[in-house]
């Protein structure tokens, strides 16, 4: 529920006549965690000129009450005044599992991505951010927020790429890839979370079981093994991060 605290603004007023306008009115809403009063009043205004329902906080106390089911997504500012970003994340995370975390973060700080990513974030992105960019991972994260309430074994589609997790299958295309099983685990993460970061050390949990520890190279070794069946574009290294699958 809307209370005074929040800038709640109207989803009907100066709309952007873009194509993306017209498919973009999602049921659930994005919640601002900035105290930066000017990126954050840039940010509600751009929101709600794209027809989503938008509230902002200055502070990190309250964002885990504020963000109640109604919410899609979080964009939390990691420097807050108040309470650090990443204990907000942490915090985010643990009260809800089907929210999209965005964590935006002043400089290109890999050690700051890293532990956001690892606080339970989904993505980042360093300010100075491009709007389009930010409008494009929106989209892709409520679209996923919302395709988190399906059924896991659901099956999946990314441009010519498509898995059925059930069978254990993937074509590119019509032609069915001969994929090894910890290819396909892999390949079905990376679907799942695709346009989005991930770091090297959840992936080896997600899918290597949590039982490794030590160097990741076999990360490398699967990634390259990929690329070679599913295009070398489809996944981009993030140095010092991990890997992103990209939106196709
Ligand atoms: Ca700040």
């Amino acid at each position: 529920m809307f209370t005074p605290r929040f800038t709640k603004v109207s989803a009907r007023s100066k709309r952007i006549p873009s194509p993306a306008t017209v498919r973009v009115v999602e049921e659930r809403g994005i919640l601002v965690v900035e105290d930066d009063e000017a990126i954050a009043s840039g940010l509600v205004r751009v929101l709600d000129g794209h027809g989503y329902a938008v509230r902002r906080l200055s502070q990190g106390a309250g964002a885990v009450r504020d963000a109640d089911a109604s919410i899609g997504l979080v964009i939390l500012d990691l420097g807050l005044p108040d309470v650090d970003g990443l204990e907000v994340c942490r915090r985010l995370r643990a009260a809800r599992s089907d929210v999209a975390i965005l964590i935006l973060t002043a400089r290109d700080n890999e050690l700051d991505v890293v532990a956001g990513l690892d606080a339970g974030a989904d993505d980042y992105l360093v300010k100075p951010f491009r709007l389009s960019e930010l409008l494009a991972r929106i989209r892709s994260h409520l679209r996923r927020a919302d395709a988190r309430t399906l059924r896991a074994e659901a099956p999946m589609q990314s441009g010519e790429l498509s898995l059925d997790r059930l069978a254990r299958r993937a074509w590119l295309g019509s032609q069915e890839l001969a994929l090894r099983p910890k290819e396909f685990d892999l390949l079905a993460l990376f679907v799942e979370n695709a346009g989005i970061a991930l770091t090297r050390e959840r992936i080896m949990q997600l899918v290597w079981d949590g039982s490794w520890s030590g160097p990741t190279k076999t990360l490398d070794t699967h990634v390259l093994g990929l690329r070679t069946k599913i295009g070398a574009d489809a996944i981009t290294t993030l140095r010092g991060i991990g890997y992103r699958f990209e939106l196709q």
